[in-house]
């Protein structure tokens, strides 16, 4: 036996026993009937050249390994971001336990989220009875103050009315008639997760603004949008508007229950935009946006309310966060303070210290439309070379935006931009076309195995580097995160590149 009860293995070496090595073996043998290695190296080998990629390029009918999540994952991230609020999704339970999974391993948290548990009679005749069961238990059971609603493929496909069934689950008493419980229909096999989140927002705000009076204040509410960052970013983003006196409404600030501390206290719900906030947030002068992609519905609506809304794509970097800066304060008639001021003059010396490693490098890089085009402005603010741009959930009028960016930069020529393209399209890429990074997410680690390219993980889920979530990327001392994070792979791999000794072990960068 390769492990006993005095000797416990690690999976890690527990599958390099020879028991399971044999087993393994004989699986391949006995059950799989492979191809001959020989062939299947040819073949594989043929999928790295330029014919094949034309025919990957060409095909219509097929997504491998999409870079995106389903709309439901984006309307439980919202729902999160309000006090005491639990996302109810009217579908399936196996739906729900993968935006609980997905969630709870990218920031290692639990993510408290239910469902209405639809199996195969609600699928015939209907979910209205999951919702009215549903809605009593998660009331009852979990004593929240608000449960916002949103469903899955199953209960889109049948064609369930959500306001319809919350009102009859509210008549039959499954909650008390003035309960809030905002919704909103969140069909996957539409858009994607940041589609979800923007049907979700817009749900909410119309769910407390509908057939109210707005009363102009000077406040301004802030918009994070779907961001694998948002501990980080939204606590960076609150420091810098009080940094500057800007009194503000953060619209689903999930900062807080995706961070909570251990201390023997289990917290169901920690922190969110307060109810009241948000019912108030119609008064806002103006609502800005980190993700103009992201929010696209929402902020119309406060456009439609008569709010004076302005939009922002993930900005990372000098030039982008002197935009977001500069629009604060002429939104608000506050100054810019000279302590943040010296936060831009330290970012802009870091990047004099290290532009030599950068300046010319070649990045793929992959994820959701705003991510893109915040990375990419960064990196031809850098003088790199961001050579393939993708995002599965990218429209043309994206495409057409990071083309933009592109073409104003010396640095862009020759780099291109892929909307609706997926990972099996960047594997493509990368054989063909190769470069030095790539960035994206952890499924970015099948394209560096096979392709040899060095993946630095920025983006949503990160699974297997811990905590980078508590780590802002907006602002200046954001930006100065993703600097390091691009410098130590670019350092790691210079260690890897010069190790022989006597031959290759020629840049130690070390001193005694
Ligand atoms: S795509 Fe549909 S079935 Fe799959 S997790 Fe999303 S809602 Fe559920």
């Amino acid at each position: 036996m390769t492990q006993n009860t005095e000797n416990v293995l690690d999976h890690f070496n527990l599958f390099r026993g020879q028991e399971y090595t044999e087993m393994f073996e004989n699986k391949k043998k006995n059950f799989e009937y492979p191809h001959p290695v020989e062939k299947v190296d040819e073949i594989r080998d043929w999928t790295k050249g330029w014919e094949y990629r034309e025919k990957n390029f060409a095909r219509e009918a097929l997504t491998v390994n999409p870079a995106k999540a389903c709309q439901p994952l984006g309307a439980v991230f919202v729902a999160v971001g309000f006090e005491g609020t639990l996302p109810f999704v009217h579908g399936s339970q196996g739906c729900v336990a993968y935006y609980r999974s997905h969630f709870s391993r990218h920031f290692k948290e639990p993510s408290s989220c239910v469902s209405s548990s639809m199996t195969e009679d609600a699928a015939v005749f209907g979910g209205l009875n999951n919702m009215i069961d549903g809605l009593a238990n998660a009331y009852n059971l979990y004593k929240p103050k608000m449960i916002a609603v949103s469903t899955t493929c199953m209960a889109e496909v049948i064609g369930d009315d959500l306001n319809g069934f919350i009102q009859t689950a509210k008549e039959k008493g499954s909650v008390p008639a003035e309960f809030d419980v905002p919704y909103a229909h969140t069909p996957a096999f539409v858009g994607s997760h940041i589609t979800g989140y923007d049907n979700a927002l817009k749900g909410i705000l119309e769910h407390f603004w509908n057939k109210k009076e707005r009363s102009a204040d000077g406040k301004i509410n802030f918009i994070g949008g779907f961001d694998g960052y948002t501990v980080g970013n939204l606590r960076e983003v609150k420091r810098l508007l009080d940094l500057m006196g800007v009194e503000h409404t953060i619209l689903a600030d999930n900062s807080d229950v995706w961070d909570t501390p251990t201390d023997g206290e289990f917290r169901m719900y920690d922190g969110g935009t307060k109810l009241e906030d948000a019912k108030a947030a119609l008064n806002a002068k103006a609502t800005i946006s980190m993700q103009e992609f992201c929010t696209e519905k929402s902020l119309g609506y406060c456009r439609e309310k008569g709010q004076e809304t302005v939009a922002f794509n993930h900005p990372v970097g000098v030039v982008a966060t002197d935009k977001f800066l500069m629009e604060i304060s002429r939104l608000t008639g506050k100054t810019i303070p000279a302590e943040i001021e010296k936060e831009r003059g330290r970012l802009v010396d870091a990047i004099a210290d290290s532009t030599a490693h950068i300046h010319g490098k070649k990045f793929a890089l992959y994820g959701d439309p705003d991510l893109c085009l915040g990375l990419t402005a960064f990196l031809l603010e850098l003088g790199a070379e961001p050579v393939h741009i993708l995002a599965t959930n990218g429209s043309k009028d994206w495409e057409a935006k990071v083309q933009a960016l592109l073409d104003s930069s010396p640095f862009g020529k020759g780099c291109h931009v892929y909307a609706g393209k997926d990972l099996w399209h960047m594997r493509s890429l990368l054989f063909t076309e190769p470069v030095d990074f790539l960035i994206g997410n952890t499924y970015g680690k099948y394209l560096e195995r096979d392709t040899g390219t060095p993946l630095i993980r920025i983006g949503f889920p990160v699974f297997d580097r811990h905590h980078h979530h508590r780590y802002p990327v907006w602002g200046y001392q954001g930006t100065m995160n993703v600097l390091v994070w691009i410098l130590d792979k670019i350092f790691d791999e210079m260690d890897k590149n010069t190790i022989v000794p006597s031959k290759t072990d020629y840049s130690y960068d070390i001193i005694r």
